[in-house]
């Protein structure tokens, strides 16, 4: 699907929305959520538009999930994260607020259970 021109993960994918990028491949990227609930939470989306877990190709989900799963391996390496979660929200009613399918990465500590 084409890119929408008012999504924002869409004009992030396209550099016209600065974000901190942690990882890229050639069908998905990894940047650092703008109001993190721990420290070192991240998105994980594909680079081509879609609007939720419902709609996305297979390819672009497998592709994002396997970059999902570094960004959980790193933030227990290089954070010293004790947990990770991976959380989907699809649709409003299950609190999705931006319409561009993303994967939150979401590090947990034993002794933080909120963001610093
Ligand atoms: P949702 O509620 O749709 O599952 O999650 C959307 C997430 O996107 C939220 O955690 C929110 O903080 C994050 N977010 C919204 N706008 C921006 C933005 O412009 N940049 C970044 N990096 N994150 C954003
Ligand atoms: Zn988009």
């Amino acid at each position: 699907m084409p890119a929408d021109p008012d999504c924002i993960f869409c004009k992030i994918v396209a550099g016209d929305l600065p974000s901190t990028t942690i990882a890229e491949t050639e069908r998905a990227i990894a940047f650092m959520d703008i109001n993190p609930g721990t420290r070192g939470h991240a998105l994980v989306i594909p680079r081509e538009h879609s609007r939720d877990l419902l709609e996305i190709a297979p390819d672009d989900l497998a592709a994002c999930a396997s970059l999902a799963q570094e960004i959980a391996g790193r933030a227990k390496d290089r954070l010293g994260a004790d947990g990770v979660n991976l959380l989907n929200c699809c649709g409003a009613d299950a609190w999705q607020t931006v319409f561009h399918f993303h994967l939150h990465v979401i590090p947990r500590y034993k002794d933080q259970p909120e963001k610093d």
